[in-house]
């Protein structure tokens, strides 16, 4: 069949890109033909990715760094620090860039091709997709653009038939489920307001009305910034409300009436501890947000995706077959995140307690390798020790029988 590849991949965004750059840097791969297809060009700077990394860690990473800042601050009603995050660094990288850079670097090896449309189906126990009324098989299909179970709300989940069943050991109607929705302007002031050397990593003083509500900033230039409003809640808000919120922040706490919006983003990240089934059947590996990339408790994924790719990636070169099971965290993480997400949800304890007292009991360093889920049994033990203990007790309590599930 000429449509036939060894390795297709269903959605060519962060994930999907992160693994195919990572294989064409193998002698193993070269011999593969490989397919990767999106609806999208993946022409725009569709989103920006903000992560923390030491030094080490950036240069794994794709050359596409648009902005690091060395210091990070943080506020809550109660508490507000500068955090001490050394050896890491807090890091931006635009959509655009890295998709140009994925790009050109695929570009150049023969064996890779493009096919842009619409998915229309995806067969998993035949390893065929359809889209543009082509039939496209494979021994191999890296699925990103279909979930195995509904993230997001409708419209902003595809509208075809979703062709998978749900894993047998995970009853969809137990896992817990939050979105992370955010709406970011870039703004522009005619006076110095920004200190271009530090982000404020989550600042909780802005109304929380009964979901965790916090902002980002994120600053280019004295002038510059990205200023993000992100809400944990099941819903999403009205485009005004982020618009409202948007506004009075940035009178309030940065103080510019003044400013000129020069950008904007919105995005939803779903937070959940579903068990994501990292393979589908003999065909279909899940990747990237389907296949669970996407850490539960806090919605950060680029850094994971571009790890778990290279190791992922590492290890099907070396055994001549792909082992779904390497991209997964690992159960001690997923049941961390449950239990945060249970007491998140049921309102246990109000989210800016939880990062207050993260940060002052922990220190920026070690909360953010805890959250990287780079750390040991007394390492662990001291995070656990350094949250409200009577709120996460009630969490993991009432999450004790789904924490085989996770
Ligand atoms: C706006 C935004 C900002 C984010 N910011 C951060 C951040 O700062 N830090 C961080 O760590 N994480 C962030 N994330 C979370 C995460 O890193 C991203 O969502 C990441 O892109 C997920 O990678 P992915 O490969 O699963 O999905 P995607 O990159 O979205 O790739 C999936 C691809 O599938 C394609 N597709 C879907 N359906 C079909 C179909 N039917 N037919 C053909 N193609 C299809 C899509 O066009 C897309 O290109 C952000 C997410 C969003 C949405």
């Amino acid at each position: 069949m000429s449509n036939h590849y060894d390795i297709i991949f269903a959605g060519a965004g962060l994930s999907a890109l992160s693994i195919a750059t990572q294989m064409v840097d193998h002698p193993f791969f070269q011999t593969k033909k490989i397919l990767l297809t999106d609806r999208d060009q993946k022409d725009k700077n569709d989103r920006t990715w903000c992560f923390w990394a030491t030094n080490e860690e950036v240069s794994q990473l794709p050359p596409v760094l648009y902005k690091t800042w060395k210091n990070c601050h943080f506020h809550s009603p109660i508490h507000s620090e500068q955090l001490q995050i050394k050896p890491y660094q807090y890091h931006m990288v635009r959509g655009i860039d890295f998709y140009n850079w994925a790009k050109t670097k695929l570009n150049q090896h023969p064996n890779v091709h493009w096919e842009f449309g619409n998915i229309t189906e995806m067969n998993a126990q035949t390893g065929t997709l359809q889209l543009n009324g082509k039939t496209f098989q494979s021994n191999w299909i890296l699925n990103s653009a279909i979930a195995p179970i509904q993230l997001l709300p409708s419209p902003l989940t595809p509208t075809f038939q979703n062709p998978f069943t749900q894993p047998n050991d995970a009853p969809s109607s137990q896992h817990l489920s939050l979105l992370q929705h955010f709406k970011g302007w870039v703004i522009k002031s005619p006076k110095p307001v920004f200190n271009p050397e530090c982000v404020t990593f989550m600042d909780f003083r802005v109304a929380q009305k009964d979901n965790t509500r916090f902002v980002y900033v994120l600053p280019f230039s004295q002038t510059e910034a990205l200023v993000e409003y992100t809400v944990f809640s099941p819903q999403l808000l009205s485009e005004q409300e982020y618009d409202i919120e948007l506004t009075n922040y940035i009178h309030q706490f940065l103080q510019t009436t003044d400013f000129q919006i020069l950008d904007q983003e919105f995005g939803v990240i779903p937070m959940t501890d579903f068990s994501f089934p990292t393979a589908q059947s003999n065909y279909v590996i899940n990747i990237g947000t389907s296949g669970g990339f996407v850490k539960g408790s806090t919605g950060y994924a680029f850094k994971r995706t571009q790890q778990r790719s290279a190791a992922f990636v590492k290890d099907w070169a070396k055994k001549g077959t792909p082992n779904p099971s390497s991209i997964q965290s690992s159960k001690k993480y997923r049941i961390y995140d449950s239990v945060f997400l249970r007491a998140l949800s049921d309102e246990l304890v109000p989210a800016h307690l939880i990062f207050g007292s993260f940060f002052k009991n922990l220190g920026g360093t070690a909360v953010f390798r805890f959250l990287d889920e780079n750390t040991h049994f007394i390492q662990d033990l001291k995070a656990l020790n350094a949250v409200p203990t009577l709120p996460f007790i009630k969490a993991a309590y009432r999450q004790l029988n789904r924490l085989f599930y996770v």
